[in-house]
């Protein structure tokens, strides 16, 4: 996962600090940093800081504006486009710090001063975008943008401040402007509301067993987790299982009791769609109409068009073309992955059809005869410093990146862990900070974040006085979620935290080698559908026999991992692959059927609509979308609305992209520094099409990622 930020809406710009440098200087923000690489002095920012460097970096922000509206010369592309994208220097700096520090370590004076920062920053970017004269010097340049001689990294960034000012509005009258603003706090106040009643029915359900017998199949760490839930609701001796993810999925892979997996399962499917004070589906179809009719005062014919216009598939043809070419072959090979099940049940001699809350049951009963692997046995081939070690070996290989531990740099947590990211010559790429713990006061999951966005400044040189454009490196951190080492053992991780480790590596490589002037369109500042490109070709290393053999060797003794065990995991990655596909793809096109709709009309059955989007597509009856409607919230909660796509669009690019290193050579060096060149240094600097055409020799197709998850 990439942190998406709502920064200034258009600048990263995070500009080494160049504030005031004497001794009595009280607010570091506001001061000199002073620190090795200019990263921020953790030891020295206290959240009382917060608050009064946000006003400042407003005023900041307000007087740079100010001064490009007052300025008397022609509106060009420094004067206006490039002064407007560093307006917010420190704006930017101020808030990005609290919004880490708020995702991962959100003590109670952080969590203080949340609502008063969050007002603040959406105060002031509405007030940006609202300014007519402000939008009406950037327009003057973006209409003569052919005859300014721009770059190609000028041009994208010229139009996508413009862009932004369109997309806000800015181009419609009075009457429009003010219809969006309704329709813009009517739908926040339904997304609200969307995930409260998400929130409600998924606390709501509770499926609660008398007998230990019928927990029969259930791990025993599950039954006690559902004892000690029984009895904090007042259930003693008896079993509670919830809707939470980490129970309700293992209990449908284990529970033998056939009509609790029903229960369970229907309890999942049907939440907010018990048509009580919870139902969620008035509430989408009023989203789904004010959207369109959104969409059609910007002047497009529908709200997935408004949205993909900003993304690199540009238009909901070209993503529901990609989706049909995975969504043909995955429900072929899911109808027999249904009829290989309903064999096997037949084979058992138990008289029902496979259903829904069977399917997992099931495939836990083939997967375990097919492969012989559990978890047990691979969990000591994989702590947490090997796994690291992996990672950067890969990196080294491929890139010639080292990483140098720094004990001198300021960090805000005792937990992470900052390294020099260096070339093979020694120069400088950029920092890294790794927060590998869970504690109290860390969101759940894993991402990749940023202090500072790679860009290059212009800086007055000390000694000449004569301006001088510096680049600024990037300071990049990855935060996990991991367990924490016990006295006796490390941090050991399954094949999936393995994975994540090497997703959110792939993040951070885009950030810090990025090569690019302007920070909002540099490293991972790309559209959602090409952002988690980086991210997942990095996932093809992990696994690769040769790779397994660097890092996975047994935490005790060192031992390498058998090669039994190599081939058990390369074979079972193709496991379930078709039911995988099919949820996925159906959710994407259900978030396209509602959001190609050009009716501003209400739909009027939400079910029905659902069904017969289904049927269109043939679906069949085992299996059910990855989110039904009702608590889809992705697409309902804000987010990726019409952008559910984005998840299967990156894995074509990232399997079609890991082709060439296939044909060429895993660490084929000139296969690596064209990615490298054509891809992780660009951000968003050209058209991102073009840019993985330059890469990869053609246009991206599903062929890759068929075969590698066994479709064809
Ligand atoms: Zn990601």
């Amino acid at each position: 996962m990439k942190k998406i930020m709502i920064t200034a809406l258009f600048g990263l710009a995070i500009a080494a600090c160049s504030g005031d440098k004497s001794e009595s200087c009280e607010n570091p923000f506001l001061c000199e940093y002073n620190t090795p690489f200019g990263v921020p002095p953790f030891d020295k920012i206290k959240p009382a800081h917060f608050i009064p460097a946000l006003d400042e970096g407003i005023k900041q922000q307000n007087a740079a504006i100010d001064s490009i509206i007052g300025n008397t010369a022609i509106p060009d592309f420094e004067n206006t486009i490039v002064a407007f994208e560093f307006s917010s220097e420190l704006f930017d700096r101020v808030y990005l710090t609290f919004e880490n520090l708020r995702s991962c370590d959100a003590t109670n004076s952080i969590d203080s001063i949340s609502e008063e920062i969050i007002k603040k920053v959406s105060q002031q970017n509405t007030d940006v975008v609202l300014n007519a004269n402000l939008f009406n010097k950037i327009k003057q340049v973006y209409d003569k943008k052919n005859e300014l001689g721009l770059n190609t990294e000028q041009l994208m960034l010229l139009e996508k401040t413009h862009r932004n000012f369109v997309r806000n509005g800015a181009n419609l009258n009075e009457e429009q402007k003010e219809r969006i603003r309704e329709i813009n706090e009517r739908l926040s106040l339904l997304e609200l509301d969307f995930e409260t009643k998400v929130r409600n029915e998924t606390n709501a359900f509770q499926l609660v067993v008398d007998n230990i017998e019928d927990c029969a199949g259930v791990t025993q760490s599950l039954i006690d987790v559902a004892a000690e839930t029984a009895k904090a609701r007042g259930l003693d001796g008896k079993y509670v299982f919830t809707l939470d993810r980490a129970c309700i999925f293992p209990f449908l892979q284990t529970a033998k009791n056939r009509n609790l997996r029903e229960k369970i399962f229907k309890g999942y499917i049907s939440r907010c769609d018990n048509n009580n004070a919870d139902d969620a589906k008035k509430n989408i179809a009023e989203q789904v109409s004010l959207r369109t009719e959104k969409a059609q005062i910007f002047g497009y014919k529908n709200y997935a068009e408004y949205v993909l216009e900003d993304k690199m598939a540009k238009t909901p043809e070209a993503a529901t073309e990609l989706l049909l070419q995975i969504w043909k072959p995955a429900l072929e090979l899911a109808k027999k992955e249904a009829a290989n099940i309903q064999s096997m049940i037949n084979e058992r001699g138990e008289k029902i059809k496979l259903e829904p809350w069977d399917w997992s049951y099931y495939a836990e009963k083939i997967r375990a005869a097919k492969y012989d692997l559990n978890e047990e046995m691979l969990l000591p081939y994989f702590s947490l410093d090997n796994v690291l070690q992996g990672v950067f070996d890969v990196t080294l290989k491929l890139y010639g990146l080292q990483f140098v531990k720094r004990t001198d740099i300021p960090v805000y947590h005792n937990d992470v862990v900052a390294y020099e990211v260096q070339e093979s010559d020694g120069k400088l790429v950029g920092i890294l900070y790794l927060d590998f713990y869970v504690r109290p006061t860390k969101g759940v999951g894993a991402w990749m974040t940023e202090f500072r966005t790679q860009h290059r400044a212009s800086v007055k040189d000390k000694k000449t006085l004569e301006n001088k454009i510096v680049d600024v490196r990037p300071i990049v951190s990855l935060v996990y979620n991991f367990a924490r080492p016990t006295a006796d053992n490390p941090s050991l991780l399954n094949l999936d935290e393995v994975s994540t480790v090497f997703h959110e590596f792939g993040h951070a490589l885009n950030g810090l080698l990025s090569d690019c002037t302007y920070p909002s369109v540099a490293g991972t500042n790309t559209p959602t559908d090409f952002v988690e490109l980086p991210s997942q070709i990095m996932e093809n290393w992990a696994f690769l026999p040769e790779v397994l053999n660097m890092y996975a060797r047994h935490y005790k003794t060192g031992e390498a991992i058998p090669q039994n065990l190599i081939q058990k995991i390369t074979e079972s990655n193709k496991f379930n692959q078709g039911f995988n596909n099919v949820e996925l793809v159906a959710a994407s096109l259900l978030d396209m059927a509602y959001h190609t709709r050009t009716d501003v009309k209400q739909i009027e059955d939400i079910n029905k609509f659902e069904s017969d989007e289904m049927k269109k597509i043939g679906l069949i009856s085992e299996i059910v979308p990855r989110y039904r409607s009702t608590y889809f919230k992705h697409i309902f909660t804000g987010g990726y609305t019409a952008g559910y796509y984005s998840y299967r669009w990156s894995a074509v690019l990232d399997a079609d992209a890991f082709e060439a290193f296939k044909e060429n050579g895993y660490f084929d060096k000139t296969t690596a520094t064209s990615f490298r060149k054509n891809i992780l240094e660009r951000g968003y600097t050209d058209d991102l099409m073009k840019l993985y055409v330059n890469f990869r020799g053609h246009l991206p197709n599903a062929y890759a990622l068929l075969k590698r998850e066994g479709l064809q």
